[in-house]
């Protein structure tokens, strides 16, 4: 029951958090993945809007465009638009862990060029040379188009920029070598509001990866914190509080799924002894090592963790109470078996008792365990006691 993100990240806890540049790759590595996430969001109706803003393009100017050069635009331009709306769904059906920037971001970057290249040099094919209106009016649709990429693609700036160019350039370079002034000066202007637009993207760019950073550092700090007051410091276990957060779960699940509960209460016989002999520093060590003990003998789905001093006590969900008292021998024999140099020839007590028995709360189970485990004092120590 020790939950799974308490088992997998302990000894990466017990490292002392450390490892901060190896954290610094996770979380760009993470930061990576949302945008990649958020420009999958951002653009699915982008393949739509573009088409359809060519159609409508040149339905406005039917008459005044040559009819072939239209359908051979939309034609190709369909099938690009084809081949991402199959890239989008792979995507959506490809599993969550599977979405990542090595594997879709270059598919992605080819297929949004193919397409904004086919959108741009369609443009200027279907330009006519004498017809003033059709220009402004295709100037003003690839304006629009390259407007648009900045709020589909803004997670990647340098994929916004590339579909901006390719959309907006062929006909805006076109118009600047044109005779008339007026063509000139439309190409200027698009080129200058275009260096506005440009320098929002790097903006815009920022703000999202910033964004995105913060979320998971964020996310990181808390789970560190949460994690921290869980522990306790010494052992790596479970704290008191967070033994009995995790206890008070197992016994509902147990009392859920009738099943048998068993509660091991330990205490270090003549532990203040072992620190008036060798030192406090040679006691912790002591308590470390039982941490070890104890983290290595239980299973998943048990919660065990350190009650204070040199208590400690464990949960066995779905155990006879036999398995139980057999399991805690097995204990007393680990810690027997410890050499903590100098300090040696270490003994525990153990109470076990199991809800099989007398049906009570979490609280009456943990007492009367620890009534167990002060026979077992009272008996001679180094011993297990199981409550009647
Ligand atoms: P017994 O349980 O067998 O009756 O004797 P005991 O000497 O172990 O008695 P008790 O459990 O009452 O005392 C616990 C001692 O454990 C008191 C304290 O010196 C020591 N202790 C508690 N917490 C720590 C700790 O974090 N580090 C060290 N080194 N010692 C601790
Ligand atoms: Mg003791
Ligand atoms: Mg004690």
């Amino acid at each position: 029951m020790a939950p799974l993100w308490w088992q997998s990240n302990r000894a990466d806890f017990m490292n002392g958090l450390g490892r901060g540049q190896d954290q610094d790759c996770v979380i760009e590595e993470q930061v990576r993945t949302d945008r990649l996430h958020q420009l999958f969001r951002q653009s699915f109706a982008a393949i739509f809007g573009s088409y359809m803003a060519a159609l409508m393009l040149c339905w406005l100017c039917w008459e005044r465009f040559d009819h072939q050069v239209i359908l051979v635009w939309l034609v190709v331009l369909a099938l690009s638009s084809l081949l991402r709306i199959k890239m989008f769904m792979e995507w959506f059906r490809c599993p969550n862990a599977e979405r990542t920037p090595e594997r879709w971001e270059r598919r992605y970057w080819v297929t949004l060029m193919l397409s904004a290249g086919i959108w741009g040099a369609g443009a200027l094919a279907v330009m006519p040379t004498d017809d003033r209106l059709s220009q402004a009016l295709v100037m003003l649709f690839t304006v629009g188009m390259s407007v648009s990429a900045v709020s589909c693609y803004s997670a990647y700036r340098y994929m916004t920029l590339a579909s901006m160019a390719l959309v907006l350039l062929p006909c805006t370079v076109w118009l600047l070598f044109q005779p008339s002034s007026m063509q000139v000066g439309v190409a200027i202007a698009v080129l200058v509001f275009s260096t506005f637009v440009v320098s929002a993207t790097r903006k815009l760019s920022d703000a999202l990866e910033k964004a995105f950073r913060l979320t998971r550092q964020m996310e990181r700090a808390h789970s560190i914190s949460t994690r921290a007051a869980q522990t306790d410091e010494l052992t790596g276990l479970m704290n008191r509080r967070a033994f009995f957060e995790h206890a008070q779960v197992l016994y509902e699940q147990c009392r859920h799924n009738r099943q048998p509960l068993c509660a091991l209460m330990m205490d270090m016989d003549h532990f203040k002894a072992i620190n008036d002999t060798y030192g406090h520093q040679a006691g912790d060590q002591v308590l470390r090592q039982i941490g070890g003990v104890i983290s290595a003998s239980f299973r998943q789905a048990d919660v065990y963790g350190r009650l204070g001093g040199e208590e400690f006590a464990v949960l066995l969900p779905n155990t006879s109470l036999d398995t139980a008292r057999a399991i805690a021998e097995q204990l007393i024999k680990a810690i027997s078996g410890l050499a903590s140099e100098p300090v040696h020839g270490l003994t525990a007590s153990l109470g076990v008792a199991s809800t099989h028995a007398r049906d009570q709360d979490l609280h009456g189970l943990m007492n009367t365990a620890d009534k167990a485990l002060y026979r077992a004092k009272a008996q001679g120590r180094n011993q297990v006691a199981v409550a009647e």
